[in-house]
């Protein structure tokens, strides 16, 4: 049975309960996920979770030890033995170090995968792509002559330029450097809206994904943990590993007592936790407030600064939390603008409780 309620005949890319086995090696295990039209969903994960091996499984290039692929309602992929070659699968591929012909210039590049268009009007379709992604004035010049961002705008676009229903791009900002992939990330985006194009795009960047996703598929270790929009998976992370994979947390552990656990950064509410349990707590560093106190002997046992600094337009503050009970705990605070505390500043601390998670251990 199809995972989905939806009619694969609607989605532009179905995998259905797909499997994918190295040897004793469980690649992919049982990930169901689905890609309507115009839809961008990106692949999220460590390194080795599965992401370019389900991405080539869409591609054709990979076949599935189980379940079904399904393209713009076509079964393509299935445990029988049925599978169709990449080249029949009217699909757009990108990956990190997409290599361009180097005997054929960069418009000749571009034009050279549209068969459906007329030959007049292959030219005109390959600059207008071209002039979207930012490199008409290039389309004379061989690839060689261009620098790696350039030459990647090239290959997005000779990938584009067939019109697939669906463009799988693995990786194909990750050889840029920070300035130029913003800007490429920003152009491709808007030309795969436009042209409404569904896609998979694979990356193990969080802030990537968050940019460029309409929702987020998190892997690890084969499966997927969680799918949704960028804010589901920020705001609602379903498990630990969630909340850590979009940065660096501040973590403790504590017993629920009377409908709630006691940190050194005071009391949490954890009703929703059996009595005596053990919750583990994750505090984002943009969670925790710090107020500067006065430096007097009332003070002396409140928490304290012990490193600050400037990282642009945040800083980043570490701090030792003293709680009641004698509990300590060292975090680091992430605060808006300039915010540089001298070290054994006394400092009182609150948090932002939309950035603290608590889990059962
Ligand atoms: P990365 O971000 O490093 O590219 P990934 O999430 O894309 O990683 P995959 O490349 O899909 O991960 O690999 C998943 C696992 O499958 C890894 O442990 C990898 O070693 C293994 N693997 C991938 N392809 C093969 C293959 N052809 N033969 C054997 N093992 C493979």
């Amino acid at each position: 049975n199809l995972a989905l309620d939806t009619n694969p005949d609607d989605l532009s890319l179905v995998l259905d309960h797909v499997h994918c086995r190295f040897d004793r090696h469980q690649a992919v295990n049982d990930i169901s996920l689905e890609i309507r039209p115009g839809e961008v969903v990106c692949l999220l994960g460590p390194s080795g979770c599965g992401k370019t091996t389900l991405l080539r499984i869409a591609a054709g290039l990979q076949i599935p030890s189980a379940g079904r692929v399904f393209l713009g309602g076509n079964l393509v992929s299935a445990a029988d033995g049925l599978h169709w070659p990449p080249e029949r699968r009217n699909l757009g591929l990108a990956f990190q170090e997409s290599a361009l012909f180097p005997h054929l210039t960069v418009l000749e590049n571009v034009c050279f995968g549209i068969k459906s268009l007329p030959r007049g009007k292959r030219r005109s379709h390959a600059l207008d792509l071209l002039e979207r992604l930012g490199m008409a004035g290039s389309a004379k010049v061989y690839p060689h002559t261009l620098s790696g961002g350039q030459q990647q705008r090239v290959a997005l676009a000779r990938a584009l330029a067939p019109s697939p229903n669906v463009m799988l791009l693995d990786e194909p900002f990750s050889s840029l450097d920070a300035r130029l992939r913003d800007q490429i990330r920003d152009d491709t985006l808007h030309v795969l809206k436009e042209l409404g194009t569904a896609t998979l795009l694979v990356t193990h960047d969080p802030e990537e994904a968050m940019f460029m996703a309409d929702r987020i598929a998190l892997m690890r270790e084969g499966q997927i943990v969680q799918t949704g929009t960028p804010t589901d998976l920020y705001c609602n992370p379903v498990d630990p590993f969630v909340v850590r994979f979009f940065g660096q947390v501040n973590e403790c552990t504590a017993k629920v007592k009377n409908g709630s656990v006691t940190t050194p950064l005071g009391e949490l509410d954890a009703s929703n936790f059996p009595e005596d349990s053990t919750v583990q707590v994750l505090i984002r560093p943009e969670a925790v407030k710090v107020r500067p106190l006065e430096d007097n002997a009332d003070n002396a046992n409140a928490s304290h600064v012990q490193v600050s600094r400037l990282l642009g337009s945040t800083s980043l503050v570490h701090i030792c939390a003293h709680g009641e009970e004698d509990q300590e705990m060292h975090l680091h605070a992430r605060v808006p603008g300039v915010f540089l505390p001298r070290e054994g500043q006394p400092v009182s601390l609150s948090l932002d409780m939309s950035q603290v998670f608590l889990f059962r251990q």
